[in-house]
C-alpha cells in the first residue's frame, strides 16, 4: 500500500513583500512536492503567483553551495570560520571598528539578521551594517519617520479590500506584488473600487487603471504638492495639523497653480484636474507607493509628499484609506525592526546616548557602536579608499545590484578578506570573495520575517540544509564564539534570539514611546515559536493580539521639487528606468534555475519607445548597445510605444554570470538622497546604437 503523503509545513514564501503563506511538502527525495498557497494565511488567503508556486523546482542540484571554500578550495566548516574570525581580528586590530563591515539582505530571517547586527554594533563597535533593503525602501523609512516620528506603515492589506480608489504610485503591482493586485482587482470586482496609476511607464498594472498618469522620472513631490494646494483651496485640508503652514507655502511656490504643475509633470491640466476630482472627493482612498517613489535621489520627500496630503486629509490609519508602502522583500521590514540598516540600532532605536546605553546594557555589550555607519553606497567608497580590512556580505549579489557595479567590483578587490555567505554558487560577487560560507536557504531554515502590513510569519524548515550548510545565524554566532563573545552568543535554537528581540523591542517602546513592541511575544516555549501564528505588529506585553491598524503622531514637511540628479544634456542621450520582471527575482539566483519562469522573458531586454528607435536605428528583436556614464550593456531591443520619448527601460534582473554585459548595475547611478542615502536606481543617462 502506497505511504500517506507527508503533512504539509507551513511557511512562507522567499520572494516578495507580500509575505504569502505557502504549504510546502517534502517529496521523499531531498526536494519539495509543488508548493501551494496556505489558505489560512491572512496576506494571500491561499493565493499564489508564479514565482511562489514554482518555489519547489528552484531547489536542489547542481549550483548549490554546500561546501565552505578558502580562495576557491573546498576546505571544512570549522577552518573557515576560524578563518573568519582571524581575519576580522586583524581587521580590527590594523584599522579601528570602522574597518569591519556586513552587507545584508532582506532575504535573511530577522533572526538572521538580530545575530549580524549584534555582532557587529554591540561586540566590534561597527554600525556598517547595510543592507540591499538600502535600494528597496530606505527612502520610505526615512520619510515615515518625518512624517510619523518613527518607522512605521499604519495600515493594513484589509484596506485594499476596503478602499473605494487606490491610486498606485511607481509601482507595477500586477507583476511586483502580483497577489496584493489581485487583491484589488477583487475589490474592483465586488464594490468597484476604481484605479488610478502614476508611473512614467505603460505597465499591465496601469493598463488595469481607470487612469493612467505617466508622469515625468522626478516630477512626485510637484504632483503632490498640488493635491495639497487644491485640498486647501477646496477647505479639506487641515490648517491646524502640525507643519501644515510651512508645508502648505512650500507647496504653493512649486504649484501655485495647476498649470505649473503640468509642468513641472508633464501631465495635461485635465488629467491632473480628474485626479484631484477622484482622490480629494473619495474618503476611502488608499495610496500605495513603491520603488518609483524611493529608488530616487528625492525619494524620501516624494514619500513625505504622499504623507503630507494624507496627514492633511486625516486619512491616515483609517480603514480603506491613507499611505501604503508595498515592500520590496520578504524580510525587508523585519530588518527594519533589529536595526538593519547601518543608521538604527536594534528595535528601531537610533544613535542618541540614551538609546545606545539601552541597547548596550540589554547585550551587555563590550563595544558598542559610537554613531551611524556606512550606507551601502558610501560603503563603495570606503572599500575604494581601502579602509574596510573584513567584509561579510550575506545572501546578496551586489556586485550585480549596486549602482556602478564595475566601480563596486574594484573596490572590493582593495579588501583583505571578503567573506560570502550564500546558499548558491557562481554569483558574480563570489567571484570577488576570498571565503564562502554555506548557508542553509529557504526550506532549510526556521525564523520570521515581516511582511508589508507589519505582519510577521514564522518561515519553517521543511528540508534538512544539504553539506555543511547552516543558518546565518549560526555562522555569525560561531564567529563571535572564536572573538570571545560566547556568552552572548549562546543561543541554540532560533526562538531564543526571538525572544531576546521580543523582550528588548518592550524595553525599547516603553522607554522611548515607539509603537514598534512585540513584547507580548516574549517568553514563548519552542513549541509556541513553532506554531506561531502570522500576527501583526505591535503585540504589546500582555497580549498575543496584533494590531490591525496604527495612528502614529503626525506632521507635514516643506518641501520643494528637486529634478533626478543625473539628466541629459546633449542630443541622443536617453533616461534608462529599471526594475522587475514578472517572473524573476533579484539576480536571478534562484528563479534563473527554472525553465517555466524563465519563458516569461528568456532573455535581457530593452524597451524603447518607437521614435527613440528610429532615431538610434534599431529594429524589434535587434541588439542595441547601451553606453552609460559609467559602463556599457547589451540587450535586445523591444519596441514599446508605452515607453515615454526620450526614455528606456531595462529589467534589473541579469548578471554578467547569467549572459554577458546584460548586468544593467554598470550603468546605474551612484547618486543618492542625501536622507535615507538610497540610490537612484531609476534614472541614469544613457546612449543607444545598434549592435
Ligand atoms: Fe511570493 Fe510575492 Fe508571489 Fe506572494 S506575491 S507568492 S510573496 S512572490
Amino acid at each position: 500500500t502506497a505511504l500517506p503523503p507527508p503533512a504539509a509545513i507551513r511557511t512562507t514564501c522567499a520572494y516578495c513583500g507580500v509575505g504569502c503563506g505557502v504549504l510546502a511538502r517534502p517529496d521523499g527525495q531531498g526536494g519539495l512536492l509543488p508548493v501551494t498557497g496556505d489558505p489560512a494565511h491572512p496576506a494571500n488567503r491561499g493565493r499564489l503567483c508564479g514565482k511562489g508556486a514554482s518555489l519547489a523546482d528552484t531547489l536542489g542540484g547542481a549550483g548549490r553551495l554546500t561546501r565552505a571554500r578558502i580562495d576557491g578550495r573546498p576546505v571544512p566548516l570549522d577552518a573557515a570560520l576560524d578563518h573568519v574570525a582571524d581575519g576580522f581580528r586583524r581587521a580590527r586590530a590594523e584599522r579601528g571598528p570602522g574597518g569591519i563591515a556586513f552587507y545584508l539582505s532582506g532575504q535573511m530571517l530577522t533572526e538572521d539578521y538580530y545575530a549580524a547586527n549584534k555582532l557587529a554594533k554591540g561586540f566590534l563597535g561597527s554600525a556598517n551594517v547595510d543592507t540591499n533593503s538600502r535600494l528597496c525602501m530606505s527612502s520610505t523609512v526615512a520619510g515615515q519617520v518625518r512624517g510619523f516620528g518613527e518607522d512605521l506603515v499604519p495600515g493594513a492589506y484589509e484596506d485594499l479590500d476596503l478602499c473605494d480608489l487606490a491610486v498606485l504610485v511607481g509601482s507595477n503591482a500586477a507583476w511586483c506584488h502580483p497577489v496584493l493586485f489581485g487583491r484589488l482587482m477583487e475589490a474592483r470586482a465586488a464594490r468597484g473600487t476604481r484605479l488610478v496609476v502614476i508611473d512614467p511607464r505603460a505597465t499591465d498594472t496601469s493598463r488595469a487603471a481607470d487612469l493612467h498618469l505617466a508622469i515625468r522620472p522626478g516630477g512626485d513631490v510637484a504632483l503632490w504638492q498640488f493635491l495639497l494646494v487644491e485640498a486647501e483651496r477646496r477647505g479639506l485640508a487641515d490648517r491646524a495639523a502640525e507643519g501644515f503652514p510651512a508645508a502648505i507655502e512650500a507647496a504653493r511656490t512649486d504649484c501655485p497653480d495647476i498649470a505649473a504643475c503640468a509642468a513641472l509633470t508633464d501631465l495635461a491640466p485635465a488629467d491632473l484636474a480628474r485626479l484631484a476630482d477622484m482622490v480629494l472627493t473619495t474618503p476611502r482612498c488608499l495610496t500605495l507607493f513603491s520603488q518609483g517613489v524611493n529608488q530616487s535621489s528625492a525619494g524620501t520627500d516624494k514619500v513625505n509628499a504622499i504623507l503630507n496630503l494624507e496627514i492633511a486629509l486625516g486619512r491616515v490609519g483609517r480603514p480603506g484609506a491613507g499611505p501604503f508602502s508595498l515592500t520590496g522583500q520578504p524580510n525587508a521590514m523585519g530588518g527594519r525592526e533589529v536595526g538593519g540598516l547601518a543608521n538604527q540600532l536594534a528595535a528601531h532605536l537610533g544613535f542618541s546616548d540614551a538609546e545606545r546605553r539601552l541597547v548596550g546594557e540589554f547585550w551587555q555589550a563590550t563595544d558598542m557602536a559610537t554613531g551611524p555607519g556606512l550606507k551601502a553606497v558610501e560603503l563603495i567608497d570606503a572599500l575604494e579608499a581601502g579602509k574596510i580590512g573584513a567584509l561579510w556580505i550575506i545572501g546578496t549579489n551586489p556586485a550585480v545590484s549596486l549602482p556602478d557595479a564595475g566601480r563596486f567590483r574594484r573596490a572590493l578587490a582593495r579588501c583583505p578578506l571578503v567573506v560570502v555567505s550564500d546558499c548558491v554558487t557562481g554569483t558574480d560577487t563570489q567571484a570577488l570573495a576570498h571565503v564562502l560560507l554555506p548557508a542553509a536557504g529557504w526550506s532549510e531554515k526556521d525564523g520570521t520575517v515581516t511582511n508589508s502590513e507589519r505582519r510577521i510569519s514564522r518561515q519553517r524548515a521543511v528540508l534538512p540544509p544539504p553539506g555543511d550548510a547552516r543558518p546565518d545565524w549560526w555562522l555569525i554566532a560561531e564567529v563571535a564564539r572564536r572573538l570571545g563573545f560566547s556568552r552572548a552568543f549562546a543561543w541554540r535554537h532560533p526562538a531564543e534570539i526571538f525572544d531576546e528581540h521580543a523582550r528588548l523591542s518592550g524595553a525599547a517602546a516603553a522607554r522611548f514611546g515607539r509603537h514598534f513592541d512585540i513584547a507580548g511575544l516574549a517568553g514563548l516555549s519552542r513549541q509556541q515559536y513553532d506554531a506561531l501564528e502570522p500576527v501583526q505588529w505591535p503585540v504589546p506585553a500582555g497580549s498575543r493580539d496584533g494590531t490591525a491598524r496604527v495612528v502614529p503622531s503626525q506632521r507635514l514637511v516643506a518641501l520643494r521639487h528637486r529634478p533626478p540628479m543625473e539628466r541629459p544634456e546633449r542630443t541622443g542621450e536617453l533616461v534608462l528606468n529599471t526594475g522587475r520582471l514578472r517572473d524573476q527575482w533579484h539576480t536571478m539566483t534562484r528563479t534563473g534555475r527554472t525553465a517555466r519562469l524563465a519563458g516569461h522573458a528568456p532573455e535581457p531586454l530593452l524597451a524603447v519607445n518607437p521614435s527613440d528607435a528610429r532615431d538610434a536605428g534599431l529594429d524589434q528583436g535587434g541588439f542595441a548597445r547601451i553606453t552609460g556614464r559609467r559602463g556599457t550593456a547589451l540587450l535586445k531591443v523591444t519596441i514599446d510605444p508605452g515607453q515615454r520619448r526620450g526614455e528606456v527601460f531595462a529589467p534589473l534582473h541579469w548578471s554578467d554570470a547569467f549572459a554577458a554585459e546584460a548586468a544593467i548595475g554598470h550603468l546605474a547611478s551612484p547618486a543618492t538622497d542625501p536622507l535615507s542615502g538610497q540610490p537612484e536606481l531609476k534614472h541614469a543617462v544613457v546612449r543607444l546604437a545598434p549592435w
